[in-house]
């Protein structure tokens, strides 16, 4: 299964990508997470990147194909993975598609922008592994730190109200258009993003198996 999530900041996206990936058995993708793994890395790309992902803007094209194009590369994508967060953009897309990658389904998590705004006020992250929570609906064991390695939880630079607004912009005005990209091949599916997070992917599974 290569599958595309698509969806605005904080739709919940990762979370899907997260539960969906472990069911599947295949690689969850998320842009967002490399990008911050080499900005706290400080390499190159992680330097030029920074500027852009704490102002809410998109990272260049060419640098985020580049990065897909070498993780896709890698043996574990074999046998197929989960896209969080890619494609962003027409251009996004189109690299994709010329790059030879066959998707069997895109599916939007639709969550309104005024729920967008309240949601990504609990939002949390752990500085260390990236993984993420939320204060009501994806609560970690424990309060204020990471499941997965201990650390304690921070809220991310670009989830500010702001930057917040700022992505949603950017989102309505870049990523939105690829709904009726892919609306035009047959693959999207459009899933209402729920208050529990096990609605929500019960609704993603089903979409997923009523494959075209
Ligand atoms: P969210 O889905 O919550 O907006 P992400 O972690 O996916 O957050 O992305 C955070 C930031 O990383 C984006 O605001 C952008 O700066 C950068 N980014 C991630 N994926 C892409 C992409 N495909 N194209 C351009 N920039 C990206
Ligand atoms: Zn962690």
């Amino acid at each position: 299964m290569k599958l595309i999530l698509l969806g605005a900041p904080g739709a919940g996206k990762g979370t899907q990508a997260e539960i969906i990936s472990e069911k599947l058995g295949i690689p969850t993708i998320s842009t967002g997470n490399i990008i911050r793994e080499a900005v706290k890395a400080e390499t190159e790309m992680g330097k030029q990147a920074k500027a852009y992902m704490d102002a809410g803007q998109l990272v260049p094209d060419q640098v985020v194909i580049g990065i897909i194009r070498d993780r896709l590369a890698q043996d574990d994508c074999k046998n197929g993975f989960i896209l969080d967060g890619f494609p962003r953009t027409i251009p996004q897309a189109q690299a994709l598609d010329e790059m030879g990658v066959a998707i069997d389904r895109v599916i939007e998590i639709h969550v309104s922008d005024d729920q967008i705004v309240q949601r990504m006020s609990g939002r949390r992250v752990c500085p260390s592994c990236g993984a993420s929570y939320h204060l009501e609906y994806k609560k970690p064991e424990k309060e204020g730190v990471c499941n997965h390695c201990g650390a304690a939880l921070v809220i991310r630079k670009d989830d500010s109200p702001e930057v917040v607004q700022e992505r949603l912009q950017v989102y309505h005005a870049q990523t939105e258009p690829l709904k009726e990209y892919y609306q035009k091949t047959g693959k999207l599916r459009v899933v209402q993003g729920q208050e529990q997070v096990a609605d929500t992917t019960a609704l993603t599974l089903q979409a997923l198996e009523d494959e075209a």
